[in-house]
C-alpha cells in the first residue's frame, strides 16, 4: 500500500516510519524545508527514543521518504492522513484547525476521479471537523474520488513507537465501506496482533480523543487535589493512590500528584472540549474545572518553592532539574517549567537549569536562564533546588556533593521522585507534593 503522511512531526514522523514498518510505503511532506533536509541528512528534528534506527532502516529499504512538496508523491496512493499541528486558537480557546483546512485544500488539487483515496485525519480534531474537511475538497475538486475518515492517535511522546506498534486499541471513524477497507488493510498487522479497533462514525471517532484525553486530566486533577488534602490532613497521597488505584474500575495509572498536567495534548485538548462543547450548549462541567483547577496548579507552583526558601527568593539563585513537559521528550509545549520559571524570576531569583535534552527549545520560549551544561553545574551556589521534570539521572542524585556545591541544602521535589524518609538523612530541607 502507499500512504502519504501530512506533516512530520511527533504524530506524522512516528506514524509514517511505523506504517513503513508495517510494510507500507510511506512519504512525510512538511513544508518546513530544514526539518525536511534534516531528515534528508539523517538526522531526527525531535527526540524520540528509537526513532533514529526506525527511520534510518525503513529509509534504507526504501519505504520511507520525505518531501516538502505533495505534487511529487500524490500519485494513487491509498490513503492521505492529515497530522498537522491543531494548537490552541489565539483569543478564544477553541482549536486552531487554519493547519488541518490548509492541508485539505492541498490535497483537493492532487485527487482524481479514476483512483479512490481515503483522506484521514490523524490530528486531533474537534466533532464535525472531518464532514468539514470533505467539504472543503469537495469544493475545490468536484470530480475527486475520495471518502474521509477519522483515526485519532493516542501514541505518548516517550515511548511513541511502542505505542503505535502495540496500542490498546485502534479507533477509526468513516461513513464509506470503501474507506473503511483500506484502513482495516493499513492496521492489518495489528489485527494479527489482536488489537481491538474500534470502528464508528467520523464524529464518535472524533469525540472519542477528546473524551480520552479529558477524562485522563480529570484523573491527574482529581490526584493533585486529594494530594493537596493530603497535605492538611497529614496523610500520604501515595498511599491513598495505591490504595484506591489497586481497585480494578479506578487503575493505577495516572493517579502520580505533581504539579498540574501539561504538555502538547492535554491542555489544549481539554479547553478545545469545553469550547466545543459549550458551543453545543452541552457543556462539560466536569472539564471546566479541571482546566481552571489545573491551570490555577501549575501557576501556584513557583509559590511553594518561594514558601520553601523560606518566603523569599530576592536575589538567590534557584537551580531547576528538568524543564520539557515529562520525560524522555524534548516537547516544551504547556510544560509547567513555562509558568514556574518567569513567576521565579518576578519574585527576584536568578534561575539556573539543566535539562538533558530540552534546553535548546527552552531557550526559545525562556528568557534570562543560565542553562548549564549537567545538574551539579545548575546546583552550585544555588539556595534552592526544584525538580520540575522526572528525569532518570534525576532520581539518583549524589546528595552529598549536591550539598557541598549548593549555598543552602534546599529541594523542592515536584515529581515525587525521592522518599521523605530517607531524605530525612541527607541533611537537605525537602518539600515533595502530598507527602
Ligand atoms: P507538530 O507540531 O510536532 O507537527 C506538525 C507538523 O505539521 C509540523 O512539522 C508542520 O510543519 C507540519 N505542517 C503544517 N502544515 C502542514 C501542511 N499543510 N502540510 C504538511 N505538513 C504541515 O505536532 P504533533 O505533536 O505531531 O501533533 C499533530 C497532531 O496530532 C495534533 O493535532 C496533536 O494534537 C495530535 N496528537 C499529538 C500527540 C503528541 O504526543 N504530540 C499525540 C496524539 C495526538
Amino acid at each position: 500500500m502507499n500512504i502519504i503522511m501530512l506533516g512530520a512531526g511527533y504524530v506524522g514522523l512516528v506514524s509514517g516510519a511505523c506504517f513503513a514498518e508495517f510494510g507500507v510505503n510511506v512519504t512525510c511532506v512538511d513544508p518546513d524545508e530544514s526539518k525536511i533536509q534534516r531528515l534528508h541528512d539523517g538526522i531526527i528534528p525531535i527526540y524520540e527514543p528509537g526513532l533514529d534506527d526506525l527511520v534510518k532502516k525503513n529509509v534504507e529499504a526504501g519505504r520511507l521518504a520525505f518531501t516538502t512538496s505533495l505534487s511529487k508523491c500524490v500519485q494513487k496512493v491509498d490513503a492521505i492522513f492529515i497530522a498537522v499541528g491543531t494548537p490552541t486558537r489565539r483569543g478564544d480557546g477553541h482549536a486552531d484547525l487554519s493547519y488541518v483546512y490548509q492541508a485539505a485544500r492541498d490535497i483537493a488539487n492532487y485527487l482524481t476521479e479514476d483512483h479512490f483515496t481515503v483522506v484521514v485525519t490523524k490530528s486531533t480534531v474537534p466533532i464535525g471537523t472531518g464532514r468539514e474537511v470533505e467539504k472543503n475538497i469537495r469544493e475545490t475538486n468536484s470530480k475527486a474520488n475520495f471518502a474521509v475518515a477519522s483515526n485519532p492517535e493516542f501514541l505518548r511522546e516517550g515511548s511513541a513507537i511502542g505505542d503505535f506498534m502495540r496500542p490498546d486499541r485502534v479507533v477509526f471513524g468513516t461513513n464509506n465501506a470503501q474507506a473503511s477497507e483500506v484502513m482495516k488493510a493499513l492496521y492489518r498487522p495489528l489485527y494479527l496482533l489482536e488489537t481491538p479497533i474500534v470502528q464508528t462514525t467520523l464524529e464518535s471517532s472524533e469525540l472519542t480523543k477528546y473524551a480520552g484525553n479529558a477524562f485522563l486530566a480529570t484523573k491527574i486533577t482529581f490526584i493533585n487535589e486529594m494530594a493537596d488534602l493530603c497535605e492538611k490532613v497529614g496523610a500520604n497521597v501515595q498511599d491513598v493512590a495505591r490504595g484506591i488505584g489497586l481497585d480494578g474500575r479506578i487503575g493505577k495509572k495516572f493517579l502520580h500528584a505533581g504539579p498540574g498536567y501539561g504538555g502538547s495534548c492535554f491542555p489544549k485538548d481539554t479547553l478545545a472540549l469545553v469550547k466545543t462543547a459549550q458551543s453545543v450548549g452541552s457543556p462539560v462541567r466536569i472539564v471546566e474545572t479541571v482546566v481552571d483547577i489545573n491551570n490555577k496548579r501549575k501557576q501556584s507552583m513557583a509559590d511553594r518553592v518561594i514558601a520553601a526558601a523560606g518566603g523569599s527568593v530576592k536575589g538567590m539563585k534557584v537551580a531547576v532539574l528538568g524543564v520539557s513537559f515529562k520525560p524522555n521528550t524534548d516537547d516544551m509545549r504547556d510544560s509547567v517549567a513555562l509558568d514556574v520559571i518567569p513567576a521565579l524570576q518576578a519574585a527576584g531569583a536568578t534561575v539556573q537549569a539543566f535539562d538533558p535534552v530540552a534546553m535548546k527549545e527552552a531557550e526559545r520560549l525562556l528568557s534570562d536562564v543560565k542553562w548549564m551544561n549537567d545538574t551539579y553545574a545548575a546546583l552550585a551556589d544555588a539556595s534552592v533546588a526544584v525538580i520540575l521534570t522526572e528525569w532518570n539521572e534525576f532520581r539518583s542524585l549524589d546528595f552529598a556533593r549536591a550539598k557541598s556545591l549548593m549555598a543552602s541544602p534546599i529541594l523542592v521535589d515536584l515529581r515525587n521522585i525521592y522518599n521523605p524518609n530517607e531524605m530525612v538523612n541527607t541533611g537537605f530541607s525537602y518539600t515533595s507534593i502530598g507527602r
